[in-house]
């Protein structure tokens, strides 16, 4: 035999082989999926095909020709309706292809691989067939019958519907499996267009060239199977449901490699595109989310999903928050083989939270601490404070003659004059200092581990800041300078035993604000140690 059979029979046993592996793959996997079982009985109906036709194409005798014809066709006939088949489950059209309607697209081929092996008694199939041998090559002259043309349309019909199929649902099928699209209708036009080659006698020396090419489809198949999950694909005309969710839905398969997404998901997740499918998902979350938080390896026994609450997501500059479901989808009688991950967006939720958490700590007018929250933490600190053996100072501090200003300038200019008042404080505070506003022009601030002494001097400082910065009241009049008078109280260190609470410190302060207001405001007093020590007895 010539050197171009072997190229040839190089490339059938190839075509052959990875045939098989894929067969063997698909069904080492255990997929109970429908396109999944459909995918290996191409695989090993192809693979019977190939080697039949590259046993022919080295058979020496017409007895052996016409064996291993015979063998082909316990592959050949078969192709065209399960090629259509898959592809039929690949688009969700399986509700077309109950059992009835899979063994009438069978009969077809049963009869014409009966009709070949009978052949000889009735050349109904074939009216002959002929082996021609010669020095450099041998050829099979086949002499098609009635029924050869029929089986033939048969064929032509099925690849070309599923090219048909493929082409009407393309707007239909969602973008993220274009690519295992664009495979599967390779995978049909390549013979159909052999089949042309070959019926117009244009290929080299008469030869069949669909061996050749079935090399070529089986190799393309096997990459769209290993490095694309092919067969993962879930079925897409029927999930418009899944298309249309507002909610990000990722699919990921026993090792987190993702099998399918929605549009949704592609908003949440802008890098994913079909070139993503088969990829592990971790390394794409990790450029949004901290990976920390979720767990995706939890078992699959597991009944309830996993619910990851408020996780934190960036796209570029803005961020999210998202609640994560992680739950296990059960095949009917078989292992769990997918994760479904389901991302609400609940950034609304967690931002309107934010906001009511701000509006009940804080004065809305200031922004610093109301007083219900001040008592709350100020409460902790004295406690704090006495469980350390630390002194407290608690300063209370109240607006002089603020009516005046209201009445003067207006309400308005009085909400300044509180801001301004609030700043001029909050500049010579300390971190640790807890600043709340106590009523309509009174402030308080709780401020731990500093003397007597220093609570003193604390309260001047921010007395004569506050007298020193003038704020203009409006255009017209000339700057306006605002005072306020303090009273001080201490929970001295070692105070520890003595209940009362913040309560009674609050109240030795307001007399010590009485008494400042009484030696003619803009000043400061303190609560005599006796009162606040028993201010705080319980
Ligand atoms: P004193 O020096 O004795 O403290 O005199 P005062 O006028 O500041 O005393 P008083 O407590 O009688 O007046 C407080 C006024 O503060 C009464 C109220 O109309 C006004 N006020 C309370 N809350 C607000 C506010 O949020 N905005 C404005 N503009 N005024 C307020
Ligand atoms: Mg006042
Ligand atoms: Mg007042």
């Amino acid at each position: 035999m010539g050197t171009p059979y072997s190229a040839v029979l190089t490339l059938m046993v190839t075509a052959g082989v990875i045939n098989i592996i894929m067969g063997i793959y698909v069904v080492s996997n255990r997929s109970k999926q429908a396109m999944a079982k459909t995918f290996i009985a191409l695989c090993f109906l192809s693979a019977v095909y190939i080697f039949g036709s590259a046993l022919e194409l080295s058979a020496g005798t017409l007895a052996e020709v016409k064996f291993w014809i015979a063998v082909e066709y316990f592959g050949m006939p078969f192709l065209p309706p399960v090629s259509l088949m898959l592809i039929m489950h690949f688009l969700g059209m399986d509700r077309f292809l109950k059992k009835r309607m899979r063994l009438l697209m069978y009969l077809m081929p049963l009869i014409t691989l009966v009709l070949v092996i009978t052949n000889d008694l009735h050349h109904f199939y074939y009216r002959s067939i002929e082996l021609h041998t010669s020095a450099a090559i041998h050829k099979v002259e086949l002499n098609a019958g009635p029924w050869y043309i029929i089986q033939g349309g048969y064929t032509f019909g099925c690849m070309i519907g599923g090219v048909a199929l493929l082409l009407l649902y393309w707007n239909r099928m969602r973008s993220s499996y274009r690519l295992q699209h664009i495979t599967m209708l390779i995978g049909l036009l390549l013979p159909i267009i052999g089949d042309f080659l070959y019926l117009g006698n244009m290929t080299p020396a008469g030869m069949d060239p669909i061996p050749v090419i079935m090399a070529v489809t089986a190799a393309l198949y096997m990459w769209g199977l290993v490095s694309k999950g092919m067969l993962n694909v879930a079925p897409v005309a029927r999930d418009t449901l899944f298309e249309s969710m507002s909610d990000a839905v990722l699919v990921l398969d026993r090792n987190n490699r993702l099998v399918d997404f929605n549009p949704a998901a592609a908003a949440v997740l802008p890098e994913l595109t079909s070139f993503t499918l088969g990829q592990p998902i971790e390394p794409l979350l990790k450029l949004h989310t901290d990976l920390s938080m979720l767990d995706f390896n939890a078992e699959a026994d597991e009944d309830e999903p996993r619910i990851y609450d408020e996780i934190k997501w960036t796209v570029g500059e803005q961020s999210y928050y998202y609640q994560i479901r992680s739950s296990f989808i059960r095949k009917k009688n078989g292992p769990e083989t997918s994760k479904l991950i389901v991302m609400i967006d609940v950034t609304e939720r967690v931002r309107l939270q934010e906001q009511l958490r701000v509006m009940a700590y804080h004065d809305g007018l200031t922004g610093i601490f109301n007083r219900i929250h001040f008592i709350q933490l100020s409460e902790a600190l004295l406690h704090q404070s006495a469980m350390q053996d630390e002194p407290l100072a608690l300063m209370l501090f109240d607006i002089d003659h603020f009516k005046q200003i209201n009445d003067a300038f207006g309400h308005d200019v009085g909400d300044r004059a509180l801001l301004h008042v609030v700043e001029a404080c909050r500049q010579l505070l300390r971190p640790e200092d807890v600043f709340g506003r106590y009523g309509g022009e009174e402030f308080v601030v709780a401020m731990p581990g500093i003397t007597r002494e220093e609570a003193e001097a604390a309260a001047h400082r921010i007395r004569s800041e506050i007298a020193a910065q003038s704020m203009v009241a409006a255009a017209s009049e000339r700057p306006l300078s605002v005072t306020a008078s303090f009273g001080v109280a201490m929970a001295g260190a070692g105070c520890k035993k003595e209940g009362g609470g913040i309560n009674k410190l609050l109240k030795a302060a307001d007399n010590a604000l009485y008494e400042a207001k009484n030696s003619g405001r803009n000043t400061v007093r303190l609560a005599d140690m006796e009162t606040t020590k028993q201010a705080l007895l319980p």
